[in-house]
């Protein structure tokens, strides 16, 4: 689910279906009620200084060998990168970078900003950058401080996986792309052009 609420005692869940085309609500019929949220689809709470919990172990009642997937193990990925789940700065390309080389400016800005580097999936099916960069519907939801789109459009598949950072900044040389209304700053221009000067005027600044 990408939202919740409840309406007359009944959990309202929103999520995408034919292609995430539509976003529909769905109501669960019968109880219990479960619904599971997307990491990220929600605000995280500020931590309360004291508050603890116990963690009550409950057993399923499932046995091993009736889960069809068995974790085998963990492996970090893009050692020494800012994760870009937790990532509290994102610099994201898509197909306005043209190519796996025009990538370079915008990992240029990131690592000023000490930021994380996200792609759209144009820019990711294209095989400019790996699947693990891809924010949106089929790839990662990220609720960063500062998101900034470097030619991306706005598609809503894109959007849903960012469009609830706290501040959107669109750099997009098309005046009428749908990323310019979601974004709190925009700037029209050649990312080519834009991305160096905002990374020259980050490194004056930050030192
Ligand atoms: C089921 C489904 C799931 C999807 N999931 C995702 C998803 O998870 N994430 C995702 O991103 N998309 C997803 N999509 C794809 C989505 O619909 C769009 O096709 C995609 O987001 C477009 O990527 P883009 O904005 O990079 O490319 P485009 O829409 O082609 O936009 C490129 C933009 O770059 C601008 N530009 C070009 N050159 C420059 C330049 N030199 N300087 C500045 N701007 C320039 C153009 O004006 C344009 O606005 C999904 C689609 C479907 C059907």
């Amino acid at each position: 689910m990408l939202d919740l609420s409840i309406k007359n005692g009944r959990l309202v869940g929103v999520r995408p279906v034919f292609s995430g085309s539509i976003l529909a609500d769905v109501v669960s019929k019968t109880d219990p009620q479960l619904a599971s949220v997307r990491g990220r689809a929600f605000p995280m709470p500020d931590a309360v200084a004291g508050r603890s919990g116990e963690v009550v172990k409950v057993d399923a009642g499932v046995s091993e060998a009736a889960v069809g997937m068995t974790v085998t193990g963990f492996e970090e990925v893009g050692g020494g990168e800012v994760n870009l789940n937790d990532a509290k700065i994102v610099v994201a390309g898509g197909r306005g970078v043209k190519g796996p080389e025009g990538f370079a400016p915008i990992k240029a800005l990131a690592d000023a900003l000490g930021a994380a580097v996200g792609a759209s999936r144009a820019a990711v099916d294209a095989g400019w950058i790996q699947y693990k960069y891809q924010v949106g519907q089929t790839g990662k939801t990220v609720r960063p401080d500062l998101y900034i789109a470097c030619g991306i459009s706005g598609a809503i598949q894109h959007l849903a996986g960012m469009g609830s950072s706290k501040v959107i900044v669109a750099i997009n040389k098309d005046a009428e792309a749908p990323i310019f209304q979601v974004a709190n700053y925009g700037i029209i221009g050649d990312l080519f052009t834009v991305v160096p000067a905002l990374t020259a005027e980050v490194k004056k600044r930050l030192g």
